[in-house]
């Protein structure tokens, strides 16, 4: 078998005659024949969700991705969900705060804020909703049923270990129940002896039925956004759609980027001065490649499915390899989005100094690179 790949002048090939998996080779084609500019040893910067295990209730399943899946990214978590209509996810909060997106279909959720008012709110496709670390929660898919990305603001978050309602009552001896609600130890013959994570429950109505009368009203800052009324930086490659604690109050631990690039199109080089970068491609197909420093560099290839990371700092590009649009989320442990591009930073840069560094003709610097925020760019001769 022989695989491959040519860029600008020349051709590389890999053969091998032994034991392979041609659909995985196919699918890796940066992986199986690197660009000749990748080198030095990487982490693994790529997990499919389609390897992750499956956790298959009623109502839904969830399947995850931590630093147990791809240990380079400690420091966020993600746990792509599917309720059926009427499916629920119990009544449970957890340490670490919870940011979402929704994919496909509307969920309710439920929290109580910290002064103990209660939130109730339908999140569409393109919904955000973020819940403080110790806000307990709930989500509940309506009547398409739905499926999201949650991500946790800790790599090492698990999702099969969080504080569920059900499982409290079942370690909590009756006479304290029954002492706590002033309630006869009966009452509690028919609890559960664990947790129920997942069950099949029915599909709401209307919100209206449900709400308290004077439910949100009492919450500071609302729990939910809409990612796709936030105006987005369009450019010729692209868009992209920035929701952090400037325009989602709540969000004070997850920024995030929903980013769009056409065809031919890419996103910049450039890289995040505050934190590392969780991604999950929600369409199309891209290859990212990761500088990081003392000349090494490592190209991964990533389709619908797939999670990738950034370390902190390092330099990256996205480019879009299909015919179709390539989405994908770009997620941080941040109150905010930063970014620096390498084109916006050049042009900043006194043009002698730039010269003294690297061989640019005077049409490059005063006609290539841009001072604005562009982070999706044409990456064919033609465009800028
Ligand atoms: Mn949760
Ligand atoms: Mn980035």
């Amino acid at each position: 078998m022989k695989n491959c790949r040519s860029r600008g002048e020349g051709t590389r090939e890999a053969t091998s005659g032994g034991a392979r998996n041609p659909e995985l080779d196919r699918q890796n084609p940066d992986t199986i024949v690197s660009p000749e500019t990748d080198h030095g040893t990487m982490p693994s910067l790529k997990f499919p969700y389609e390897l992750s295990h499956m956790r298959i209730q009623e109502g839904g399943w969830s399947r995850e991705v931590t630093a147990r899946e791809m240990p380079a990214s400690d420091t966020i978590a993600g746990v792509n969900m599917h309720l059926e209509p009427g499916g629920v996810r119990e009544l449970h909060w957890h340490k670490e705060a919870e940011w979402a997106f929704m994919i496909k279909g509307s969920a309710r959720v439920t929290a109580i804020d910290q002064e103990g008012q209660i939130f109730v709110d339908d999140v569409e496709e393109g919904g955000l909703w973020y819940f403080p670390p110790g806000i307990p929660h709930s989500i509940k898919g309506l009547e398409h049923g739905a499926e999201f990305i949650l991500v946790f603001d800790d790599g090492y978050f698990s999702e099969n270990s969080t504080f569920s309602i059900a499982d409290w009552f079942a370690h909590t001896p009756k006479d304290v129940l029954a002492a706590n609600f002033g309630v006869p130890e009966e009452t509690f013959d028919n609890f559960l002896d664990g947790e129920l994570y997942m069950f099949q429950g029915e599909v709401p109505g209307p919100i209206i039925q449900e709400l308290p009368e004077d439910a949100n009203r009492g919450v500071q800052s609302p729990f939910t956004f809409s990612l796709y009324d936030v105006e987005p930086v369009k450019t010729k490659g692209g868009t992209a759609r920035i929701a952090d604690s400037s325009n989602f109050k709540q969000s004070k631990t997850v920024a995030a980027a929903l980013v769009e690039v056409e065809p031919g199109g890419i996103r910049e080089m450039h890289w995040h001065p505050n934190q590392a970068e969780w991604q999950f491609y929600l369409e199309g197909q891209g290859r990212m490649t990761v500088f990081a420093a003392t000349g090494k560099a490592r190209t991964y290839d990533y389709r619908e499915g797939d999670a990738g990371y950034v370390p902190f700092a390092m330099g990256h590009y996205i480019q879009n390899t299909g015919d179709t649009t390539l989405k994908f989320l770009e997620m941080f442990r941040s109150d905010r989005f930063e970014e620096i591009s390498l084109s916006r930073w050049m042009s900043q840069t006194p043009p002698k100094l730039l010269k003294e560094h690297l061989p640019l003709s005077d049409d490059f610097i005063n006609n290539h690179l841009h001072s604005d925020q562009r982070p999706v760019v044409k990456w064919d001769q033609d465009g800028q």
